[in-house]
């Protein structure tokens, strides 16, 4: 392979499917494509490391001016359910490169987000700012390194445009990396959209290559589903652990693979409070923290309504199959998520009346509005928290029950190990993001980078992290976080 090549190595197996899943475009090219932040592990991991030497290639390959040897660009066709709403969509903005195998065998999207128009740009520019993608690179790193599935980010590229946003901002394009992109909006397209034979290859397509285990199943819709609501499941539960809000679980951006992605207007929660939403567009709260489940149970009863037709050729046990499927929900979502409190709070074995614990624990939170995540790292420590909450004796007698159970522990070395798992130190604080994207759009970096340093190791406990500890008093009360920007 010639050394200029860097270890590019596409495949192209989704331009494979029926023509109406895609559209051929190219990305726009940008005026002065500058790289601000560049992702040397990652691209290690892609098997493209020599990259990381090559500030020029960078700058013209992930800033949409020259295709990589191999690339095959194309916008995908997907429709979704926007805040209820069904619209159509599809990559309006994004341009996928191709699927990336890596040395070890894994296949990787790759995505150019804020690319350019392409046929599904409706009113939009195609383009996106700086701030918001080095908010996407920051973010889903952050979750990456805290152990949640997610889409990551190999780089970010200033085009040295403007664009005409409120104010007008610097230009950007986000090198986005993924398992797939497929998403319940693909499903939903295809049966709108689309035949029957459509919906049946797409199915196909997406357990061959995420779930090559369920190939071969008697009713592949059927497999389908219950491996995204396993997935889905186990993605919302690791949200709720760490204080993640997705703030736009619309359904074109849930994945079929189970990650993370999509970062517009997410944020970790600080006080503990269900009903807390920073997103400017969701005035109802529809995606709030403690929604998310809900929501996610929605987006999945949409996905049931798109395979529907083609779970058995009897209607009627079809729709029988995808009932029980889904109203098995509740109490798989229930069970995971208990279990995942008990982690959090060290009970490798737990009993029926841990369950108790783990309520009063989080209406104590709620009442006392005590910080999510310092409270769990001073449970981790076998501290009390430095906050309000502790002066309340109802407080007071939980954490004596709390400690004599972890007592009871029989092995407390896993029991700590447990906790230490479970509760990270450092989280994507609000105020710690804004600040550092502040600096990196006046043109100061170093925040930026000195914050995804410190995000690389969220659990490691040095004991002295207080910018990661508390939020700025009331700066969460004015704090919006911003969709398509
Ligand atoms: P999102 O809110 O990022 O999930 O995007 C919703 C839809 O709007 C998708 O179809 C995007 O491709 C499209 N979109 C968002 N921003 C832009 C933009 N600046 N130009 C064109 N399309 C966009
Ligand atoms: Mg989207």
């Amino acid at each position: 392979m010639p050394s200029s090549s860097h270890g590019w190595n596409f495949d192209h197996s989704y331009a494979g499917l029926p023509d109406v899943f895609f559209r051929e475009q190219a990305p726009s090219p940008v005026t002065q494509p500058e790289v601000v932040v560049f992702n040397e592990a990652l691209a290690e991991e892609l098997g493209i490391g020599s990259l990381s030497s090559d500030l020029q290639a960078q700058a013209v390959l992930l800033g949409g001016n020259q295709l990589p040897p191999g690339a095959q660009p194309i916008a995908q066709a997907y429709a979704g359910h926007q805040f209820g709403h069904f619209t159509m969509l599809g990559d309006g903005r994004a341009i996928l490169l191709g699927e990336q195998i890596t040395p070890a065998g894994q296949r990787f999207d790759i995505q150019l987000k804020g690319a350019g128009r392409t046929p599904f740009s409706r009113r939009g520019d195609g383009r996106a700012t700086l701030s918001s993608m080095l908010r996407e690179y920051l973010m889903s790193e952050a979750m990456y390194h805290l152990g949640i599935p997610t889409s990551r980010s190999l780089a970010v590229v200033a085009t040295g445009e403007q664009v005409y946003r409120q104010p007008i901002q610097t230009g950007a394009v986000l090198s986005r990396v993924a398992s797939s992109h497929l998403r319940v909006g693909t499903f939903e397209f295809a049966k709108r959209f689309g035949d029957e034979s459509a919906v049946r290859i797409l199915i196909d397509y997406a357990l061959a290559r995420h779930y090559p285990e369920r190939v071969g199943s008697e009713r592949p819709a059927l497999a389908l589903l219950e491996v995204v609501m396993e997935k889905q499941v186990a993605l919302i539960v690791n949200w709720l652990r760490v204080g993640f809000i997705h703030g736009v679980m619309n359904t074109d951006n849930m994945g079929i693979a189970g990650e993370t992605f999509d970062y517009g207007p997410c944020a970790f929660m600080n006080a503990y409070d269900p009903k807390t939403v920073f997103s400017s567009i969701d005035t109802q709260g529809r995606y709030a923290y403690g929604h998310q489940a809900r929501i996610a149970h929605w987006n999945l009863a949409v996905l049931a309504g798109a395979l529907l037709p083609v779970v058995d050729p009897d209607e009627e046990l079809a729709l029988e199959l995808v009932r029980a499927s889904i109203d098995r929900f509740a109490d798989l979502f229930t069970e995971s998520w208990f279990r995942m409190m008990f982690d959090k709070l060290g009970l490798v074995i737990a009993q029926p009346s841990d369950r108790k614990l783990v309520e009063e624990l989080l209406l104590l939170m709620r009442t006392h509005q005590a910080d999510f995540t310092h409270t769990f790292l001073a449970l981790r420590r076998e501290q009390q928290p430095e906050e309000a909450i502790t002066e309340d004796p109802d407080f007071q007698q939980w954490f004596e029950r709390w400690t004599q159970r972890l007592k009871e522990q029989t092995d407390r070395t896993a029991a700590l190990d447990l906790m230490t798992r479970s509760n990270p130190v450092r989280i994507a604080r609000n105020h710690l993001v804004e600040a550092a994207l502040e600096a990196a759009v006046a043109g100061n970096m170093q925040p930026f980078h000195q914050l995804v340093r410190d995000l690389q190791q969220p659990y490691r406990d040095t004991g002295e992290e207080p910018a990661f500890q508390s939020a700025p008093a009331g700066f969460d009360e004015g704090y919006k976080t911003y969709c398509g920007t």
